[in-house]
């Protein structure tokens, strides 16, 4: 198993309250499959997500990500852990105003010891034209395309998706998570996406329902459907 959670518990404190995120969360993911966690507002699905991709720590539990236990690498390599193995994108893009998308791809990613470059992964998201565009003069979805660039260009083992589709419409989300589909298959990388709508998890090898801090659904899918032909 690539990704291989057990048991894992989570718990924040503000003053006296301590409020239990992740009940004993167990989920399974193989290499080079899609992942969607579905579930509610609040239900601690990017908690579970940062602590996957090692930027927040569990209580207890086990994380393994290919073969790797992370809640026990010291900080150094859990900081090589985060920089040359995870890709992630959130549903705001997060790019600096003020660079060029080639050099948001650049200053943000760790391309020195990756396959590939930045020309290449502009092209594999449809943005080759771009490179010397700053991010105000681009519509949400090719924001969104900047910053699938940025997190693939590195060839991460995974890739973290919060809520990639959140900020966009139908039609865009459509193209967005063709494309996800498609660096999925180009470049083998799992991939772990959170969402709050349902129709989008069609397009998951496995679905994971999360009520509350519990997993109470876990499903395989046989057929995946291609993210062009998803009934919203
Ligand atoms: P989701 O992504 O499913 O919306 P989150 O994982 O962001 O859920 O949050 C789950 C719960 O944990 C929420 O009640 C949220 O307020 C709380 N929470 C998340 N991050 C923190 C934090 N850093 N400190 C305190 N509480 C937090
Ligand atoms: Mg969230």
């Amino acid at each position: 198993m690539f990704i291989d959670i057990s048991s894992l518990k989570k718990s924040y404190s503000s003053g006296l309250v301590k409020t239990e995120v992740l009940k004993g969360i167990g989920m399974k993911l193989e290499k080079g499959e899609i992942g969607v966690i579905l579930g509610p507002s609040g239900s601690g699905k990017s908690t579970l997500m940062n602590i996957i991709g090692g930027i927040d720590s569990g209580d207890s539990g086990k994380v393994v990500v290919d073969g790797v236990e992370i809640n026990n690498l010291s900080s150094d390599l859990l900081t090589e852990y985060r920089r040359e193995d995870i890709g992630f994108i959130f549903q705001f893009y997060n790019l600096v105003p003020n660079l060029t998308v080639g050099e948001n791809i650049e200053v943000v990613s760790n391309i020195s010891k990756s396959p590939l470059n930045i020309d290449e992964v502009l092209a594999a998201v449809g943005l080759q034209d771009k490179k010397r565009r700053f991010p105000r003069e681009l519509s949400g979805g090719e924001q969104q395309r900047v910053s699938i660039a940025r997190a693939i260009v590195k060839n991460p083992k995974l890739l973290l998706c919060d809520e990639p589709t959140g900020a966009l419409d139908y039609q865009t989300s459509r193209s967005i998570l063709r494309l996800l589909q498609q660096v999925n298959k180009k470049y083998g990388t799992t991939i772990l996406m959170i969402t709050h709508n349902a129709a989008i998890a069609a397009m998951a090898n496995r679905v994971f329902k999360v009520r509350s801090g519990e997993i109470v659904e876990a499903t395989v899918n046989e057929v995946t459907v291609p993210a062009e032909r998803i009934e919203w």
